[in-house]
Formats: structure tokens, sequence, C-alpha cells
């Protein structure tokens, strides 16, 4: 049996993949700790988890409409009103099996054999992987902590050419965490305002910010950018709901929504059903007091983990303002992030995803999604492990 080029040519995710690992090296008994998951540690508020035992108990167990039902459509138009002032009709807004899926959905409706797709560098590792697997070419925009990992209006000019079709922008970033300001993001706009450029926004994190600062939904910018922004969000992370599959997107452009309900209408249908039901729960704020308790616990661990790694001589990392990772420098101990993460899983038991997987070697990413004597217990290793190099 002869597999396609286009699935041969798709690596594997490197988040998941060093995450199974940690885990399968875990259950052989090995000592190790892992922070390498991009999921949080806490369980699904119960509010949410009732109202899944009620969708049960009312029968809400048949197909629904592929996009998603109209009620979960309506919770998610009133929460985009309601916290990013953002004006979608319920028909403006599909439901998919997690905001990979919905990613999936854009790639495989928009883009075309030759289209490029601007990636700002470090990314999420399948933004490239999915632009690849549609036909399309990643044009990256490197960026680095003297940056704060964020582009600069004239990166992004340099970057278009009359073969742009995407723009992704991921605020705040996975994996470094870094958020943009409104005024960073006018200033983004500005340079697209001449093009044909649609902007994939992924908002997922947009409910981890720390510092007091206020998200911006990159659609709220101007008309002109609510027009040509795809906003991609789901559940996963601002309610701790990562196995259960709820992802979206919201666009007024119709004809995209048509074309990815057929998509999906083709190969996975509607997600389930008892999982749409929760879900209105999650977006309608019945579940905000635990949202806030998980950001709260977040930024606590933000701070230990950034005040233990730069007390490691040769490690240095900047405080994000969002998500839950650190995109460590670790240029002055090893240039090779794939060496230094595999030496120091089997030196020190500790997992961490290395930066080459997400476009920019010389770092590494950990994830403080997980409980603050783990972590301390993790940077003591990474420290012995860093003085063992000297
Ligand atoms: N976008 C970003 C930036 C992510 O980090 C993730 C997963 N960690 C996703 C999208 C996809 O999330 P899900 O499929 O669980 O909704
Ligand atoms: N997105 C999360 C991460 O970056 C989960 C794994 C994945 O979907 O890639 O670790």
């Amino acid at each position: 049996m002869k597999l396609t080029k286009r699935i041969n040519q798709l690596s594997e995710s490197m988040t998941i993949a060093i995450s199974s690992l940690a885990r399968d090296l875990k259950e052989e008994g090995k000592d190790v700790i892992s922070f390498s998951a991009g999921e949080p540690d806490f369980g699904t508020p119960q509010v949410i988890k009732d109202a899944a035992i009620e969708a049960l108990t009312l029968g809400k167990t048949t197909y629904t409409a592929i996009g998603g039902t109209n009620e979960v459509k309506q919770a998610i138009a009133d929460k985009l009103k309601r916290e990013n002032g953002l004006d979608y009709d319920p028909s403006d807004i599909i439901v998919s099996v997690g905001a990979k899926h919905s990613l999936f959905n854009i790639f495989q409706s928009l883009i075309e054999d030759g289209d490029e797709v601007i990636i700002p560098a470090p990314y999420w590792v399948t933004y490239p992987e999915q632009t690849k697997y549609s036909g399309g070419k990643v044009v990256d925009i490197l960026t680095t902590d003297e940056n704060g990992f964020k582009i600069t209006p004239q990166q992004l000019k340099d970057a278009i050419t009359p073969k742009s079709k995407i723009l992704i922008l991921t605020t705040p970033s996975n994996p470094t965490g870094s958020v943009y300001s409104k005024d960073e993001l006018i200033a983004l706009a500005d340079v697209l305002k001449d093009t044909n450029i649609t902007v994939v926004s992924d908002e997922m994190y947009e409910k981890l910010v720390y510092d007091g600062i206020k998200f911006t939904a990159v659609a709220s910018i101007s008309e002109d950018m609510f027009n040509r922004t795809i906003t991609v969000n789901g559940l996963s992370k601002s309610v701790a709901m990562t196995g259960w599959r709820f992802g979206y997107i919201a666009t007024p452009n119709k004809e995209l929504v048509k074309a990815m309900t057929k998509l999906q209408g083709q190969s996975t249908s509607n997600i389930n059903s008892i999982t749409q039901h929760a879900a209105i729960v999650a977006l309608n704020g019945s579940a905000d007091q635990d949202v806030e308790m998980m950001r709260v616990e977040f930024e606590k661990r933000r701070d230990l983990a950034c005040d233990l790694f730069n007390q490691i001589d040769g490690l240095s990392v900047i405080k994000p303002q969002g998500a839950f990772y650190l995109y460590v420098n670790i240029k002055n101990v090893e240039k090779d992030s794939m060496k230094f993460s595999q030496d120091l899983l089997q030196e020190v038991g500790v997992a961490v995803v290395p930066g080459v997987g997400f476009g920019l070697d010389g770092y590494f990413r950990f994830s403080f999604a997980t409980d603050e004597a783990t972590i301390k217990d993790g940077i003591s290793r990474i420290k012995r492990f860093v003085e063992s190099k000297k």
C-alpha cells in the first residue's frame, strides 16, 4: 500500500510526541517530570460537568446541525459581543472538533498550491504542517527574545508578496506567551490595509493574561480588520476542556462558512452533542470564577518559574504576559535545542519541548501548567544539568 506524498511530508506534532514519550517513561516507572504538555493541570469546572450530565438526561444524544446547534452558536456570538466587542451573527460561526480542526477547515478551504502563509516564528507546531498539507508555502518571520517575540510592522511589510494569502497571529502566543497590545495590532493592521491578506487570529489563550493587561481581539481593531479576520478560539485552555474537543471559527465571510460546513459535512459532521450543550455554560460566563482562579494560579507559577530560571547561570527568559509557557534561552549552554532536550530527559528526567520544533532553535519551551512543587523540583534539576555542562 503506497501512502500519499502529502501524508509522508507531514511531520508528527512534536508537542504531542514529547508529552506522550514522558507519559510512557513515567508509566515504565522512570523518575520523569514533564513540562511539555500544553494543557491545564486543572479539571473542568463542575458547572460545565453538570451541564454535560444534564445533556445526557435530556437525551441530547443525536446528530446536530453540522456546524453546531443554534443554541451553542448563539452562546458564542453572545460571548464575542460581551467579551470582545465583536458583532457576529450565529450564521457567521462554525463549531469544530477543537481549534486544531477549525484551523484545518480554514487551510483546506482557502489555500491553493503555492499560496503563501505568513507565520511569525517561533510558532505553534501545527501551523506550518497544516499549511504544507494544504499545498501552501510557509513564510516565517523570525522573532527573538530581544524584540519580545513580536513581529514589527516593517518585518510584516518585508514578508508580503503578491502570493501572500494568510497571516497567522497568535496572541497570547504558544510557545512564547507574548501578547500584542492594541497599539501594536493597529500598527500591523495599517500594513495590511492595502492588501488582500486574510488574518487568522488564534485566540486560544485570551483568558490567560497577566500583569493586569487587557486582551485585544484582532478583529476588534477596525472595520477593515473585522472583515479580513477569521477569529479562531476554543475552550481547551480557557476552561480546562482539552479532552472535550470544542473549537470554533467566526468570520463575516458567508462563502467561507458555507465551504467549511461542506467540508465538515463530508468529514466529521457535528462535534459531539454533549460537549455542545456543556459548552453553552462555559461560554455564558457561569464558570468565570473558576477561570479567574486558574488565571491567578498560572500568574503565580509564571513568576516563580521566571525567577528560578533567571537564577541559573547560562539560561535566561523574558517574563511572558500570557498563556502558560516560557521560552527559555539556552544559547549560552547549547545551541542545539534537540540535543539539550534529549540529554536533559536522559540525565535528569525532565521533559521540555526543543525550540527547533517551533521554528526557533537555541531555546526550549517550558509549560508551567503544573503545580509549584513540581516546578521547583524540575527547575532545580535543570540547574543541576546546566551546571554539569560547565
Ligand atoms: N491554537 C493554539 C495556539 C494551541 O496552543 C492549541 C493547542 N494547544 C490549539 C490551537 C488547539 O487546541 P484544541 O484543538 O485543543 O482546541
Ligand atoms: N497545543 C498544545 C501544545 O502546544 C497541545 C498539543 C498539541 O495539540 O500540539 O502543547
